[in-house]
Formats: C-alpha cells, sequence, structure tokens
C-alpha cells in the first residue's frame, strides 16, 4: 500500500529460471559502476564550502576503508585485509589533493568534477606503464575515485560487501567472483539483465541453494533499491509489488513444492540405484569448501567434481601450497570414504582473478584458459598438483584436468604431476600412489579422440556445459542464442556415446559433472547412453536420486534406441520428457 493507501500496481518481469525457489522481500539494486558526476559552476565564494565537503568525503573514505579493512581482516585475515593499504595511500596522497584544490581555484566548478578529472587522469597515466605494480595501483586510484565520489554526491556506496540486511539482489550482471562473495543469509535471490543458465554465476546461484532468474533485459533499470518484489526462480519470474492474489497463489506453490522437497529428504539414507540394479553413482559439485554442509545433507557419494578455481578468484594473492592444501585436506577428509574429484585450475572463459592481469581476448572461452594456462604457468600450476597428491594421503582424491583438447595436454599435464609425485617422495611426504587421474570430455576432438585420450587416465568426466557450447558453436553466457543451446542435439548424444563407448571399451569409468547430469528429464537417456556416474549440483542431488530409483535400464535402452533414429534436438527433448513424467511425473 502507497501512503495515501492507493494498493501499488503489481508489475512483472519475465526471464530464465537458473535456481529453485522463492524469494520475498526488498530489493537492493547493486550498480558498481556509477556514471561521471555531473559538472556545475561555483561562485569564488563558494570555494571554501567546496574545499570543505572534498576534507569531508576524504575523512569518511578513510573511515570506510579502515571499517572494510578491518571486516576482512577479522573474516579472512590480515594478509588479505592488506590491499586497503594502498587504498588508504590514495587518499591520503598530497600530490592528488593539492592537484585537486589547484584546479579547483582555477576551474571554478563543483569539487566532484574535479577531483574526477584530477584522478582518472593519474590513474590512467599509471595503467599505461608496463609495470604490473603500477598498473595495480590505478586500480586502487580507481576504487577510491569511486568511493569519494559517492561520499560527495552523499550516497552510501553501494557494494556487496555494503548489504547488511535480507534483501534480493538486482544487478545488470553478476561476475562470478561477485557471486562467490555473496553472503546467503542477508541475499534471498538474485535477478540480472543478463546471463543463460550456465553461466558460473548461475551455477553458484544453485550451489548457494538461493532462487535466481537471469535474463531480466532492463530489470536493474526500472526497479529501484527498497522495491518490494517477489522472485520467482522456478519460472523465471520477478514481479514487483505482488497483489494478495499472488501472495496466496505462491504460498500454496511453496507448500507443494516443501512436501516434494520433504519427501525428497527422506532419500538422503537411500542408495541410487535403479529398480533392476544398476548403481549409479551420484555425487555432487561444489565451488568452495564452505559447499560441504549442503553436500551432506543431499546424501551425495562424494563430490565429482570441486572446481577449484574460486578459492582463487576474490583473492589478492595466489593462494600458496599449504593453503591450498589445508582446503583439499578439509573437504578429502570430509567426505571419506566417498571420494573426491579435485578439477585443476580453470581460470579463463568467466573466471579470471585480478591479480594475475590475464589479458583481455577477444574469445576468452577459446582462450588461454584452464589447462592451456596451467601448462604454461608451471609456477601455478605445480604447487597445485602438490597440494592434491598430498591431501590423496588423508583421503580418497582424485584430480582431473579440465579442457583437455588432445593427448599432448593430457601427457604434458601428466608429466608435471609425475615430476610432483617425484619431489614428494624425494621429500618423504605421503601421498596415494594409486591416485585416480581423469580427463575432463569438454571439447568436440576430446570426445572424438577419447580412444586415444583413455591410454592416459582412469576415468573420464563429461563436462557438457562446456561441450555443447563448443559443438554447437554457441557461448553458454550469450542469452541471445540461449535457444541454440541444446542437450539433446542428436551431435551431442553421439559424442557422449562415444566418450562413453571409449572408456568402457578401456575399462575406464566416465561421469557427467555438467548441468545436463542434474536434469532429471534427462536421466533416463544418460542411463540408457550408460554413464557410471552423475555430478551435479548438491540440491539438485535427492531429485536425481529420486529419477534413478524409478528407472528401469530396459526402459532407458529403449529411449535411446529410439532417440538415435530421431534427427531433432526438440524431438529428442519432448521423448525423454514423456519418459521422465511417466517414472516420475510428480517431480517435473
Ligand atoms: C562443464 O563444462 O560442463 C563443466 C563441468 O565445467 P565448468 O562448468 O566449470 O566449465
Ligand atoms: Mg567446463
Amino acid at each position: 500500500m502507497s501512503e495515501a493507501g492507493s494498493v501499488l500496481e503489481e508489475r512483472r518481469f519475465g526471464g530464465v529460471g537458473v535456481s529453485p525457489g522463492i524469494a520475498r522481500g526488498t530489493v537492493f539494486v547493486y550498480r558498481p559502476d556509477e556514471e561521471e558526476p555531473p559538472m556545475r559552476l561555483v561562485q569564488e565564494a563558494d570555494l571554501p564550502g567546496e574545499i570543505a565537503r572534498f576534507e569531508n568525503a576524504l575523512i569518511a573514505t578513510r573511515q570506510q576503508i579502515l571499517a572494510m579493512q578491518q571486516r576482512i581482516a577479522e573474516s579472512i585475515g590480515a594478509k588479505d585485509a592488506g590491499i586497503f593499504d594502498a587504498h588508504l595511500l590514495v587518499v591520503e596522497d598530497r600530490t592528488l589533493i593539492d592537484e585537486v584544490l589547484r584546479n579547483l581555484a582555477r576551474d571554478k566548478c563543483n569539487v566532484e568534477h574535479v577531483f574526477a578529472n584530477v584522478a582518472g587522469r593519474y590513474a590512467k597515466t599509471l595503467s599505461e606503464i608496463d609495470d604490473p605494480y603500477l598498473r595495480e595501483r590505478a586500480l586502487d586510484i580507481y576504487d577510491v575515485t569511486r568511493r569519494v565520489i559517492h561520499n560527495l554526491l552523499g550516497k552510501e556506496r553501494r557494494d556487496l560487501a555494503s548489504i547488511t540486511v535480507p534483501v534480493i539482489l538486482l544487478a545488470h550482471n553478476l561476475t562470478p567472483s561477485d557471486t562467490a562473495q555473496l553472503n546467503r543469509e542477508l541475499v534471498l535471490g538474485f535477478g540480472t539483465d543478463i546471463g543463460s543458465k550456465t553461466s558460473h554465476t548461475a551455477i553458484m546461484a544453485r550451489s548457494l541453494n538461493i532462487p535466481a532468474v537471469v535474463g531480466l533485459h532492463d530489470g536493474s533499470t526500472q526497479l529501484a533499491t527498497g522495491d518490494h518484489i517477489l522472485l520467482d526462480g522456478y519460472n523465471g519470474l520477478l514481479i514487483v509489488n505482488p497483489s494478495d492474489q499472488t501472495l496466496w497463489e505462491y504460498g500454496e506453490l511453496e507448500i507443494k513444492k516443501g512436501a516434494v522437497e520433504e519427501k525428497l529428504t527422506q532419500l538422503r539414507e537411500t542408495e541410487s540405484r535403479t529398480i533392476d540394479g544398476r548403481h549409479v553413482i551420484l555425487s555432487a559439485n561444489i565451488e568452495l569448501p564452505q559447499d560441504l554442509d549442503q553436500v551432506f545433507q543431499s546424501g551425495a557419494e562424494g563430490i565429482g567434481l570441486y572446481r577449484t578455481e574460486f578459492f582463487y578468484l576474490n583473492k589478492t594473492e595466489l593462494p600458496n601450497e599449504e593453503e591450498q592444501y589445508a582446503a583439499y585436506r578439509k573437504v578429502a577428509e570430509s567426505v571419506r570414504p566417498h571420494s573426491v574429484i579435485i578439477r585443476t585450475l580453470d581460470l579463463g572463459g568467466d573466471k579470471f582473478m585480478t591479480a594475475l592481469h590475464m589479458p583481455a581476448e577477444s574469445n576468452p572461452f577459446l582462450g588461454w584458459r584452464a589447462i592451456r594456462f596451467c601448462l604454461e604457468r608451471i609456477d601455478i600450476f605445480k604447487p597445485q598438483l602438490r597440494a592434491i597428491l598430498r591431501a590423496s594421503a588423508v583421503g580418497n582424491v582424485r584430480i582431473m584436468y579440465p579442457m583437455i583438447s588432445g593427448v599432448e595436454e593430457l601427457r604434458r599435464a601428466n608429466a608435471i604431476l609425475e615430476e610432483c609425485r617425484a619431489e614428494l617422495r624425494a621429500e618423504g611426504v605421503p601421498f596415494d600412489e594409486k591416485m585416480e587421474v581423469g580427463a575432463m570430455i569438454e571439447i568436440p576432438s576430446a570426445a572424438l579422440a577419447a580412444d586415444i585420450l583413455a591410454r592416459e587416465v582412469n576415468f573420464f568426466s563429461i563436462g557438457t556445459n562446456d561441450l555443447i557450447q563448443y559443438s554447437i558453436a554457441v557461448d553458454r553466457l550469450n542469452e541471445h542464442i540461449a535457444h541454440l543451446y541444446e542437450p539433446t542435439h542428436p551431435a551431442i548424444i553421439r559424442l557422449i556415446r562415444m566418450t562413453v563407448q571409449a572408456a568402457h571399451a578401456h575399462n575406464l569409468w566416465v561421469g557427467i559433472c555438467g548441468e545436463m547430469a542434474g536434469d532429471i528429464v534427462l536421466t533416463p537417456l544418460l542411463l540408457g547412453l550408460g554413464v557410471d556416474e552423475l555430478s551435479t549440483g548438491a540440491a539438485l542431488v535427492p531429485r536425481v536420486k529420486r529419477a534413478v530409483q524409478a528407472l528401469d535400464i530396459a526402459a532407458c535402452l529403449e529411449l535411446l534406441e529410439e532417440v538415435k533414429g530421431m534427427d531433432s534436438a526438440a524431438a529428442i527433448l519432448a521423448r525423454c520428457e514423456e519418459v521422465a513424467r511417466a517414472h516420475y511425473g510428480e517431480l517435473l
């Protein structure tokens, strides 16, 4: 209700639901890149007032930085909080401040405009010098400049760390590193204008188990912080000022979904076995060691994909071997006797670590990412391999390499792994000599050459997220072509089939760790294709388990035979849906 008592009109924005659930609350619109401050001429007599505003803004900025430094030191550690020392130096920089004061007297315009110009010029000059240290200082100046300008304009700086009350986050875009910082207690859900189902931001939302909707077009410009909304992650809807009728309908939906979820939690201790007795290993994907709790609650048999790069994303320095060992060891000990498959660093694509200054590329998903990066940066790769090997001494650890395109890469990675083993043996450091090594099959060349790769590893894990994007040439992040991103494309089914056949012919087991593994419409097809393991976000594990338990392999093989004779992705999907509906319709 408005103050006058009139009912505010309900408005709906459609998008794509990428993480199920319903959130209700007030919106926090996150706009990290505010526009330039406008210019305004001032009188000579106003100059002392402008100087006082500037001094106050610098003092306020300093206090904010100190408070943030303290918060980070308490939550992450003093080392990470050290980055803010450089920010403090910017607000105390006499040369910068004096130039602002001189230009203020000369130009006689509002101080935020003068400051933005002077600081912008400083930062630009530094960023153009070929020195990583100075380029880093330029980023510090940009960051502090935004903060000072916010203070001058009287706006509270809006960043993700400043969220202190429960909100639904709305942004034009969120990067995977933004998403990794979200506090799941306070962020009830999020929506973005752009994005897609298999972006790492969407994958993180499912891991965090928070409802999310992407592809809201201009939603973030239409709403303001404080608006009351309902976010429907099942159907991809954002509803502003939901009416009483809408709230009632959603209340009913939540009751229904709650009852299904309740039934699913009872499956926790049961086995993921088909009616006719085939055990399909059902494991969970994690991004951070904090995700472990959810893994235990889900009843997953260990971890089929640990995306280690998330450990690197929001760090100001590369994590060293000891830090990584501590994290991997914790995960390995927690899931024992089940296994954890630790994937080596998959940076690049849509995941970047600022501290590494990786060059901007026109086609980052086809560029210097994952194993390609690690094979060149052995200084980064080896500490990770050593940390993983060491963790293998305390648990059931397996390792796998992302983005393998051919056998040469695989052999080089294995040779470096062998060097690490030799070093550890010489140092007398224990590790599991029999630790299994796997390759991700996520590039079509790897699927087509799976029989060659099979000779070099113990298992395959099919990364369908990338396999689909590379096979159909459809950028997994681009919502304009999302309709072409079809997991049931006949070519994808053939590539999976080829991979499974090559693996089994060489006595290797094969899993799927892309998002296809969590889509219960596709479970009958994947079982028909003969995969041995499915690994998905923990929140989806109980549903997949229920699907497996309701199927028999004969029906899955029959479906595969039928599908082999079909020519369109839509027709194959429709047939899969019929089979799924016939076996576990209540889940769909
Ligand atoms: C995949 O590509 O399917 C996969 C599991 O890896 P990621 O989503 O991290 O690229
Ligand atoms: Mg991948």
